[in-house]
């Protein structure tokens, strides 16, 4: 066997805190994140079940599915849930939060930062300010924001953040992490609810008591997928997280003048709250664009939104002007025109 070869072997300690250095730096916090060992999607259900509990109010903002399934997690641990709901072509206002907030005197408040199945992104840093305000606990679901735009989870006062490395930091889904608060671990650990000895469980996955160093790897981690993603974060690094953002900043300016060259209009109302990940295209009276297979990253929407908008999946790898011109020549295809000025549009914004 190759000596060089550490493919299976067990992650050391090294590696590990490389791994953790790497998460803290990407997301502005001085707390090490704990690594989920699967999908962000096991990261969002372990911070629901860690947090909700019989007597306690939460706001939750519903701007896609994902919102709607974290509400139903918390419902699920007995929590009192009040849905903020806006239509999944606009994004939640600060004002529409702080009526709930006044109304009701929740204990958190839990949103989705971006969404690449809507194509809107929610003003987090808005969001995070009235909860400071009010003092609340604050969930965020920044899956499809990380990578894409900026997340200080220290200064924004972010208790809860959950990560994953498959939208714009182009790496695994296999592994995911969430950020918590000392904050956030109080209310978890004040929670007699709290999974505990389960795959949920956040409280049995705390590297160490306040801060100590570690002495072992946690040893349900995935080797593999970890090592993935430490060198995908690795090359967020070596490219700059400001110009990740910058790029995905581009491919999504540059997806909205190519689609608008064609005629067509995004599906989200206010061009202030796009996407910097996902371009959604409003299909609404253009036959040619009801298709039910992606083209390269041109995708049918998602469950109820599938016939009313296309998304131009431009992250990870393929924010790149590259990618957006593929997507727009296949629309013009759809559209049956001819892609040149369209083209051309997406190549002024990346100023090439
Ligand atoms: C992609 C995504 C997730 C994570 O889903 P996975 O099942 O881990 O891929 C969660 N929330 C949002 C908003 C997402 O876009």
């Amino acid at each position: 066997m190759n000596p060089e070869f550490k493919g299976f072997m067990p992650l050391s300690l090294a590696e590990f805190n490389t791994l953790t250095g790497l998460l803290s730096k990407l997301l502005y916090t001085q707390h090490p994140p704990v690594i989920i060992p699967g999908e962000a999607i096991l990261g969002i259900e372990a911070v629901a079940a860690g947090i909700a509990a019989p007597g306690r109010t939460f706001v939750n903002v519903v701007t896609g599915p994902y919102g709607r399934l974290f509400g139903q997690w918390l419902e699920r641990g007995g929590a009192a849930v009040v849905e903020v709901k806006v239509p999944f072509d606009e994004v939640a206002t600060a004002d529409g939060i702080a009526s709930a907030i006044e109304q009701y005197q929740p204990d958190a408040l839990s949103f989705v930062h971006a969404e690449v199945v809507t194509g809107g992104s929610n003003p987090a840093q808005d969001i995070f300010k009235l909860a400071q305000k009010y003092k609340l606990i604050t969930v965020s679901d920044s899956v499809s924001a990380v990578g894409g735009e900026a997340l200080h989870v220290d200064e924004w006062g972010v208790d809860f953040a959950v990560i994953g490395a498959q939208k714009a930091l182009a790496g695994p889904n296999g592994v995911s992490a969430v950020s918590i608060s000392p904050r956030g671990w109080e209310f978890l650990e004040s929670n007699p609810a709290a999974p505990r000895n389960s795959i949920l469980s956040l409280l049995d996955l705390k590297a160490s008591p306040e801060g100590a160093a570690l002495l072992r790897v946690p040893p349900n981690i995935p080797t593999l997928e970890a090592r993935a993603l430490i060198a995908a974060l690795t090359q967020v690094e070596e490219e700059g997280l400001q110009q990740v953002i910058k790029r995905h900043e581009r491919a999504a300016a540059s997806a909205v003048a190519g689609i608008r060259a064609l005629g067509i209009e995004p599906w989200q109302k206010d061009s202030r709250h796009y996407s910097t990940l996902t371009t959604t295209v409003r299909i609404t009276g253009r036959e040619g664009l009801l298709i039910h297979q992606p083209i390269g990253i041109v995708a049918p929407g998602d469950g109820e939104l599938s016939g009313q908008l296309l998304r131009i999946n431009h992250f990870g790898a393929n924010a790149s002007r590259n990618s957006v011109e593929k997507a727009i020549t296949a629309l013009a295809q759809l559209l049956e025109q001819e892609p040149g000025q369209a083209l051309q549009a997406v190549r002024e914004v990346w100023g090439e």
